[in-house]
């Protein structure tokens, strides 16, 4: 085999050139400047490819790498040809390099498309450009939304800490008010006219009503402030409490309270979760014509870490555009002499569960009746009621 392909018998190719220096000198000295060329193209790509490693089609370089050295082989062949006839040699060097050059050109077509597809450094460049002019005006629009967040966080503190403090201390005036009013009334008992009588009843109602709204005001501020830790609240607990809350009007409208089985227990507040109950329940008893008896169905079911609990009535329903309106504090939707009210239960009721981390809202049918619903978390380790 090394016999056949170091085989010497033909003629050198010089012999071609009749030794002539011109041309001889012009063919190898030509070759040897393209064959250094040729070699010189394969370090620069490793040396490309190892400061690179993001470059696409890394394999096809090594590919472009042997064809090329072959190519620069070729050319050193034909310089020592011109003295010793290794023609086998150079066939086979020959062979090989059209045999790389086929395989590179059919690796090379499928990757044109994938390649014009690619997005030049000109266009990337422009791409990042606009990039980072959107994250510039995002961040621009998240500092101003912190800012506003933060302004609105304490002009809402400052309104919560006024609204305390203006109830607050406008608790004893008023009561002085009612008082000395009453106390007025029954030292003049019998020299005031019905008129006079009349007006004295205006400035204790007003007086009243004035006291019911600031003590329903300070309880709205206080959630969320200086309170315990949640703990395990029984809903079961708090529905019974705040049902002896509302005795008297229970008795007065001879009204029911149904409850669906047993209620869970939650985490929160206690008193908070009681006073959400004796809200919606008495509304669920206040909110009824006077010739229906008051119906009030209590139920709860789990979805997931929540309790969903509904407190459906048979009483006047709510019309549909207002089913939201009515958690807005003071939103009322009858005069006094309607239904008596200060507009702040269901804003109370959004505002406790919400701070228990739950959602609360309405549904209703005209003339038969309204289902509040809201969710509350559950004990983690709580599992269903059998029910
Ligand atoms: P208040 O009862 O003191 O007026 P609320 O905030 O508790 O204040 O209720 C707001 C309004 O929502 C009420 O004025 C009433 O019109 C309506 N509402 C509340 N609960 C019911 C209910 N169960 N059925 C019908 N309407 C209701």
């Amino acid at each position: 085999m090394l016999q056949w392909l170091l085989e010497q018998d033909f003629m050198p190719h010089g012999h071609c050139y009749f030794w002539r220096p011109d041309i001889l000198w012009t063919h190898v000295i030509s070759d040897a400047v393209v064959a250094l060329a040729y070699y010189s193209i394969p370090i620069t790509l490793v040396y490309f490819a190892s400061k690179r490693k993001d470059i696409p089609f890394r394999e096809v370089l090594g590919l472009f790498a042997a064809f090329i050295i072959l190519c620069g082989t070729t050319h050193i062949m034909g310089i020592v040809t011109v003295w010793k006839p290794l023609y086998v040699i150079d066939g086979m060097i020959k062979a090989a390099t059209a045999l790389v050059s086929i395989v590179t050109a059919a690796v090379l077509i499928p990757l044109v498309p994938v390649a014009l597809s690619m997005r030049s450094p000109a266009e990337l460049e422009a791409a990042n450009l606009l990039l980072r002019e959107e994250v510039e005006r995002r961040r621009t629009a998240e500092r101003r939304l912190e800012a506003a967040v933060e302004n609105l966080y304490r002009s809402n503190e400052e309104l919560e800490q006024f609204a305390s403090a203006a109830s607050h201390d406008l608790q004893s005036p008023l009561r002085a008010v009612v008082n000395f009013t009453q106390m007025l009334r029954e030292s003049c008992a019998g020299r005031l006219t019905s008129e006079d009588q009349e007006f004295m009843s205006y400035i204790e109602d007003g007086g009243k009503r004035m006291q019911s709204l600031i003590t329903d005001l300070l309880q709205i501020s206080r959630i969320g402030k200086q309170e315990a830790a949640p703990e395990p609240v029984s809903m079961d607990k708090a529905l019974e409490q705040a049902k002896r809350q509302l005795q008297a009007n229970i008795a007065e409208k001879g009204a029911v309270v149904e409850v669906a089985g047993p209620l869970p227990e939650v985490m929160g507040n206690v008193a908070q979760l009681t006073q959400l109950m004796q809200n919606l329940i008495g509304n669920a008893i206040k909110y009824t014509s006077a010739e229906t008896r008051p119906h009030i169905r209590v139920s709860a079911a789990r979805e997931e870490n929540l309790w969903h609990f509904v407190v459906a009535d048979n009483g006047i329903g709510i019309p549909e555009k207002h089913l939201r309106a009515v958690f807005v504090i003071f939103r009322r939707l009858h005069t006094e002499d309607e239904f008596p009210g200060t507009g702040i239960g269901l804003s109370l009721c959004k505002k406790i569960v919400e701070h228990h981390g739950g959602s609360i809202w309405a549904e209703s049918d005209v003339g038969q009746g309204s289902r509040f619903h809201f969710t509350l978390p559950a004990v983690q380790s709580t599992t269903p009621p059998d029910r």
